[in-house]
């Protein structure tokens, strides 16, 4: 199986790292591939363009073999669509099951998303818990894909909606930015290695 875990990453911190690590161990996941968008369509602009961000990410995941930097969505042109990238890693693993991560705030507005129907065809959707994220009751489409099963994503290549619970930690990168754009010290919220970077290239700076 393999987890793919979509986000703008502007930047990448501590909360999605961990959380794909723990993803990765908890599903014994061949890899988690981190894929950056480079044109949200549900979302502001990034504040950092989407090479910078994509620099981060590698300068973030360098020797972690587990965790894959997967620049597709720079690669095409418009918006970036997950139907899309699910629909090409599909073609590229045609019988390994897909697992597609998503925060239940994300999960909250999936039925505004491109084909998010048509996602279940092609990956299955696990849902991670955030602070302070409440979730929608569910309606008849999700009920009918909900499994509690962990096994049930193994044996097949799509289709099911699964919750899991992960360690939460309270990070954000709205958090971070405002925290680099006031002049505070964001260490310890995310690699060092990245706020190098962020100091080199004067990112978030207000
Ligand atoms: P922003 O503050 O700019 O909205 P973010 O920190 O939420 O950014 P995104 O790049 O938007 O990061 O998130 C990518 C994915 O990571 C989303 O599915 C989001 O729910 C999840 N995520 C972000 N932060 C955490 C965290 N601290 N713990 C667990 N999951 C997280």
């Amino acid at each position: 199986m393999i987890g793919i875990f979509g986000g703008t990453f502007d930047p990448i911190h501590y909360g999605h790292l961990r959380s794909a690590l723990e993803l990765k161990e908890l599903f014994a996941l061949e890899h988690v591939r981190l894929i950056p968008c480079a044109q949200p369509v549900h979302r502001d602009e990034p504040m950092a363009n989407a090479i910078r961000r994509l620099d981060m990410l590698h300068l973030a995941t360098a020797n972690q073999t587990d965790l894959i930097v997967d620049a597709q969505e720079l690669q095409r042109s418009g918006g970036s669509y997950t139907f899309d990238t699910l629909t090409a890693l599909r073609g590229d693993y045609p019988n390994v099951p897909l697992l597609l991560f998503i925060g239940s705030d994300a999960f909250n507005d999936l039925t505004t998303w491109y084909r998010w129907q048509e996602l279940f065809d092609l990956a299955h959707i696990v849902v991670i818990t955030r602070p302070n994220a409440a979730l929608h009751p569910l309606t008849d489409f999700f009920k009918a894909r909900l499994t509690e099963d962990k096994q049930l994503l193994k044996k097949q290549l799509s289709g099911h909606l699964f919750f899991q619970q992960i360690t939460q930690l309270a990070i954000s990168a709205t958090a971070i930015r405002g925290m680099i754009t006031a002049q505070q010290n964001p260490r310890f919220l995310l690699p060092d290695a990245v706020i190098n970077y962020i100091t080199q290239h004067q990112l978030y700076q207000g």
